[in-house]
């Protein structure tokens, strides 16, 4: 048995956008900046993928930049938020504790530069509260980042109260929704955001391509100089056959997006009910407010390492901690900031289902995962400590 339980790293493209990936590239091999036929058909196409990406975010077509992906939109909404603010005098950046490595390693780069850094706690749920982020907000506020849903624990923000906070406020807002769009509803003139973003192979679309949605008079500022390509603000030739697949794969996700949720929400009641049976285990993040995808677990005694590696053995592809973390001894950032202890921290399991999982992935799941769980405990000198009483279990 095989089972891909790791779609919060990453999604494999779906066949509709790898169609539409190989027919662009044929047929639309132009330069979009070309001012001869080829290139025309290619800018033509580049506008009718800006405008359908706009309508699915209720965004306006104008307010659509192509980019690399999630890292780049969150830099550059960032920077280009703080450069702003600088010139205003106001120095301040508010975000959370919980966000991903994007936006917290452009905020201590700009820490650095003497700006103040604001990292807002979340509850033990996972969540951070909108009242922590109005008392934050001062007149040296120049923009406020928290992120749609979480990558590692799945919860789900409260975005559009935070966005009327910053609109009352008058304070850039920021909103990285990687994890968000294509998954549940995500509109921009809801959330009431300055700057939104998206990547697309979090949604079936493929690697190196998003975008970053900038609400119309919010200052925006390039991070690539170059052509003239994306109205002065990405330079660089469009990577078309990309971003029509991205258009696609985005299309596919939200006209698919009921019957997955329905899928998904029920294969995470099982998931979760069944793995909360393990002894000394807990879920991470809230129970409801999550991504319907989502599934994360601390379990006393183990290594996540260990167990990552187990499971993959027999055929299981998950996660523990985020993709970047993993790799790195230090404990993911986010349990840290819902109160896991480090050794509680360490032994996490991230489990994250796309639609083509089934009822059988998750029986396996259910079958593999305690047993894994059992056998490294048995191996395991702290395990012992717990049970003889030298050491007091945690969970
Ligand atoms: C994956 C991810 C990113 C980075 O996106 P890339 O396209 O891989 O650069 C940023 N934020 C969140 C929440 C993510 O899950």
């Amino acid at each position: 048995m095989f089972v891909y339980a790791d779609h919060a790293a990453t999604t494999k493209l779906r066949e509709s956008a790898a169609r539409v990936y190989a027919e662009t590239a044929a047929a639309y091999y132009g330069n979009p900046s070309s001012l001869h036929t080829v290139g025309q058909k290619a800018q033509e196409k580049l506008t009718e993928c800006r405008e359908r990406i706009a309508d699915l975010l209720g965004a306006d077509a104008r307010e659509i930049y192509f980019t690399s992906g999630g890292s780049e939109s969150d830099n550059q909404a960032i920077l280009s938020a703080a450069s702003f603010g600088a010139r205003k005098g106001k120095k301040k950046l508010i975000s959370t504790a919980i966000e991903h490595h994007a936006v917290l390693h452009t905020l201590n780069k700009l820490q650095k530069e003497g700006f103040e850094v604001v990292l807002l706690p979340v509850g033990e749920n996972g969540i951070v509260s909108p009242a922590d982020v109005e008392n934050a907000i001062d007149e040296n506020t120049a923009l406020v980042s928290v992120m749609l849903a979480n990558n590692e624990i799945g919860t789900i923000q409260p975005v559009e109260e935070i966005g009327e906070i910053c609109r009352r406020r008058g304070v850039l807002f920021h909103t990285d929704a990687v994890q968000a769009v294509g998954h549940i509803p995500v509109d921009v003139k809801k959330i009431g955001c300055d700057y939104l973003a998206l990547s697309a192979h979090k949604f079936g679309g493929p690697k190196g391509v998003g975008a970053l949605y900038v609400r119309r008079g919010a200052p925006l500022s390039p991070l690539i100089e170059g052509g003239a390509q994306e109205r002065g603000k990405r330079a660089g030739t469009e990577d078309l056959p990309a971003i029509a697949a991205m258009t696609e794969a985005l299309r596919a996700s939200i006209a698919d997006m009921g019957a997955t949720d329905a899928l998904l929400r029920k294969l995470q009641d099982k998931l979760i009910d069944g793995l909360s049976k393990i002894p000394h285990s807990i879920l991470n993040g809230d129970r409801v407010r999550r991504l319907p995808g989502n599934t994360s677990f601390c379990f006393e005694g183990i290594e996540g390492e260990s167990l990552l590696l187990l499971l993959d053995d027999k055929g299981v592809c998950a996660s523990s901690g985020s993709a970047c973390t993993s790799g790195s001894l230090d404990p993911s950032h986010v349990l840290l900031a819902i109160g896991r202890v480090h050794d509680v921290a360490h032994g996490s399991l991230r489990i994250t289902l796309g639609e083509e999982n089934t009822e059988a992935d998750v029986d396996y799941l259910l079958q593999v995962i305690p047993e894994v769980v059992a056998y490294l405990r048995g191996m395991s000198p702290v395990w012992r400590d717990l049970q003889t009483g030298k050491r007091q279990f945690i969970l």
